[in-house]
């Protein structure tokens, strides 16, 4: 980052990706890439971008390539490679990572073609998985308890941030009017970015995406989306995917998205989560209210094995947002409640009504990795796993 003026402390803890830059970089011309962008695509050249986490297992890369034919499902793309000494992932003598297609979307950014984004999984020159590789367990997981039919939905709050690491649309190291007009805001000076938010859900959309919504949220250009419900593997392969969305729509509006728990740690400004709502077969069942209580239960003995999982510092950045204020439960405390937001487990008002449906965990942060926490989901609720 040879253009970086400074780091921004954010996140005190892990610096070195939130970073802030110079705000000249030129914005370069949309119309001359339109042009380039019609140029007609030939039918046997297919642009396949392989994504994939990188080693600090919140931030994703990509590349992309050339393929002789439109890849109908993960079996017609081959694996690739990368040099992992540049991504947090290898040591430069042995740098080569590779990269194992696992899922397939329309890509919304080079269009004129059928051109493809892919979620990769990332192994190791033993072919080993990467530390950054949650989904190789998850989807071990996934297919264990597949005769429970898990269905997840993540709501995915995010903030948006100038390039200079301070919020879009905040004044220059200031602060806007306090907390209370932006939840769901409407207005020149209560929603701050929507056209990113919207640009974002068109191009989920056209991905493939199972983009639930979108509503501004509390904190002045804090937003939300909901990714589901969708089945087993699926709910974080789409997160993953809509998460790469969310960059590079931001990227092209020269504004930065982090999905820091706590990117104002001063003052009366809340967090973000990525509230965690799960179901079995059972509990959308009638009267499926019961397994959503006997799950609690068993949720509550692995309160802080759940929360190691929660965030990608082992439980260190959701320390910073679980405070038990600003409608959350403290970090250290399990608890549950209907309709209640300041606690751990929350049994939606409407399920309560229903006696079946789902429950929310809202304990996840913004920036965790859905695999690993998808993933102990089942492996408590499901699979009975105890500590
Ligand atoms: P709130 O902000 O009130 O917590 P949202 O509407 O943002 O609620 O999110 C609710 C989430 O619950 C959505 O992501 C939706 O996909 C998810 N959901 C709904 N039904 C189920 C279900 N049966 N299993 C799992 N998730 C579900
Ligand atoms: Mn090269
Ligand atoms: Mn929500
Ligand atoms: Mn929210
Ligand atoms: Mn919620």
């Amino acid at each position: 980052f040879s253009n970086t003026k400074h780091t921004v402390n954010i996140n005190p803890t892990r610096t070195l990706f939130k970073i802030a830059c110079t705000t000249d970089i030129p914005a370069l011309d949309k119309q001359v890439f339109k042009k380039y962008l019609k140029l007609p695509q030939p039918s046997n050249k297919i642009l396949a971008t392989y994504i994939w986490i990188d080693g600090t297992g919140e931030q994703v890369r990509s590349k992309t390539k050339t393929c002789k034919h439109e890849p109908k499902s993960v079996d017609d793309l081959s694996w690739w490679m990368f040099d992992g000494s540049s991504t947090g992932q290898a040591e430069g003598e042995n740098s080569d990572v590779f990269l194992k297609p696992v899922a397939i979307y329309n890509d919304p950014f080079l269009i004129g073609g059928k051109n493809k984004l892919v979620m990769c999984e990332t192994y190791n020159s033993q072919k080993k998985p990467t530390k950054t590789n949650h989904r190789y367990d998850c989807d071990r997981t996934m297919k264990a308890a597949a005769q429970y039919k898990p269905q997840f939905g993540l709501e995915q709050e995010y903030t948006l941030l100038g390039r200079d690491g301070w919020p879009f649309g905040w004044p220059k190291s200031g602060f806007p009017l306090p907390q209370g007009p932006y939840y769901c805001g409407v207005g020149a000076c209560q929603a701050y970015g929507r056209e990113i938010v919207d640009s974002h859900y068109k191009a989920c959309l056209y991905a493939g995406l199972e983009i639930g919504g979108t509503n501004a949220e509390v904190m002045a250009s804090q937003w939300e989306y909901q990714i589901g419900p969708c089945n087993g593997i699926d709910a974080a392969d789409q997160l993953w995917i809509s998460r790469y969305l969310l960059y590079r729509v931001a990227e092209e509006y020269g504004v930065q998205a982090t999905f820091d728990p706590k990117p104002m740690s001063v003052g009366d400004w809340n967090g973000t989560g990525c509230h965690a709502n799960f179901s079995t077969e059972q509990m959308r069942k009638e009267n499926g209210i019961k397994a959503i209580h006997e799950a609690i239960e068993k949720l509550k003995p692995r309160h802080m094995t759940h929360m190691k999982q929660y965030d990608p510092s082992g439980g260190e950045d959701n320390l910073r947002r679980l405070t038990g204020k600003h409608e959350t439960a403290h970090y250290s405390k399990f608890s549950s409640g209907v309709a209640n937001r300041g606690v751990s487990i929350r049994i939606p008002r409407q399920v309560d009504e229903d006696q079946c449906g789902y429950l929310e965990d809202r304990r996840p942060s913004a920036n965790m990795d859905p695999y690993a926490v998808t993933n102990i989901l089942v492996k408590t609720m499901c699979l009975n796993e105890t500590d």
